[in-house]
């Protein structure tokens, strides 16, 4: 990759990316493949999943260009998602770089964590803010039920290896119902001697098939815990991404995600890009603004800006809303979109 250009942004220079109902949008997620080396069941197919060719996938230098135009926006965080971003080759080598520039305040990676234990050296070395492990269960023979792979292992030697590290880890489970619910207390616990935000996700049908989901409501989830809980307390407002809580004497936190149930679309601030490079202001919506094809067509950065301005301007007003717009489409895979 070619070297980049640094340049250190002051707060008062950042402009400000909103749309029509005056959210602010300051949180980029972009997916750096649609690959993955887990078939999770929730988020894939077992087979027949066809790779987007490699050319229509966006370079690093195009993902490291849209970075510093979404910074000189107003976003201040970044993610890096996929499909698995330690898959792709070069990854870290890129991740260094971006790190290594001053275009976003925080980095933070959603990974499943399989190949994470190979960086930990360097990514201890980074800036970066945090990383999200995406972890279902504690039983290796369910995790494998769960991701098609035998990989439980990998995993752990990761979540232990960052944090004795000391990285700002945070698990991500994906409740599904019959499956793991059995296991909500125990992943609980493990917040009561790390510094661990553990994070409940509502399952979402966005599966790649057709097939419907019925999902583990983020209220139920929160009734699982309080029974054992009781003296749970809320320490975030209802209209987060995460609903915070925390239980005396616990180390670390709990959050529940109503990603299928919605309710924090009101203060929603961010946007995505697939790794093709489309931009998807709703994870729920439709894809708004083709930015490969801008940049491939010659586009120059004010261009590509103004374009995604008005792009975004029009963001729905809710999941629900975006939803209409392509009711009739199949549910991609989370791992195309970039969860
Ligand atoms: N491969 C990485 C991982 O698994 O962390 C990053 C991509 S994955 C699509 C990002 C997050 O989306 C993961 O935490 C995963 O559990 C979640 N996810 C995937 N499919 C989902 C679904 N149908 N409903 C809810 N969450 C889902
Ligand atoms: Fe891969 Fe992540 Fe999807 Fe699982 S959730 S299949 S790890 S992209």
């Amino acid at each position: 990759m070619k070297n980049l250009v640094t340049h250190h942004f002051q707060n008062n220079e950042r402009p400000i990316l909103t749309d029509s109902f005056g959210r602010r949008i300051t949180y980029l997620r972009i997916a750096m493949t649609d690959r993955c080396n887990l078939r999770c069941i929730y988020c894939m197919p077992a087979e027949g999943i066809l790779s987007i060719p490699r050319q229509e996938i966006l370079k690093f230098e195009e993902v490291a260009r849209l970075i510093k135009i979404f910074a000189e926006l107003g976003i201040t965080k970044l993610r890096f998602t996929g499909g698995e971003p330690f898959v792709r080759k070069g990854f870290v080598d890129f991740l260094q770089q971006i790190d290594s520039q001053n275009w976003v305040e925080a980095i933070h990676i959603t990974t499943n964590g399989v190949l994470v234990a190979n960086y930990l050296a360097e990514i201890s070395k980074m800036r970066l803010k945090g990383i999200n492990l995406s972890l279902d269960s504690l039983h290796a023979e369910r995790f494998a039920q769960i991701t098609r792979r035998n990989d439980f292992a990998k995993v752990q030697a990761a979540l232990n290896g960052l944090l004795t590290l000391g990285i700002s880890t945070k698990i991500n489970c994906v409740v599904q119902k019959g499956i793991n619910t059995d296991e909500i207390i125990n992943f609980v616990k493990l917040s009561q001697k790390n510094p661990l935000e553990v994070r409940f996700i509502e399952q979402m049908a966005f599966n790649g098939t057709n097939q419907s989901v019925e999902t583990f409501s983020a209220s139920e989830i929160l009734s699982v815990i309080k029974w054992q809980f009781p003296d749970l307390q809320q320490i975030t407002e209802e209209n987060g991404t995460a609903v915070k809580y925390k239980i005396d004497g616990f180390q670390g936190t709990i959050g529940i995600i109503a990603a299928n149930s919605r309710s924090f679309c009101g203060s929603c601030h961010r946007v995505r890009v697939t790794s093709t490079g489309q931009l998807k202001p709703c994870l729920y919506g439709k894809k708004s603004l083709d930015l490969r094809a801008l940049m491939r067509n010659g586009a120059n950065d004010t261009e590509i800006k103004e374009s995604i301005k008005l792009s975004l301007w029009h963001k729905k007003a809710n999941g629900f809303e975006a939803e209409r717009e392509i009711a009739h489409e199949q549910k991609e895979s989370m791992a195309l979109i970039g969860g």
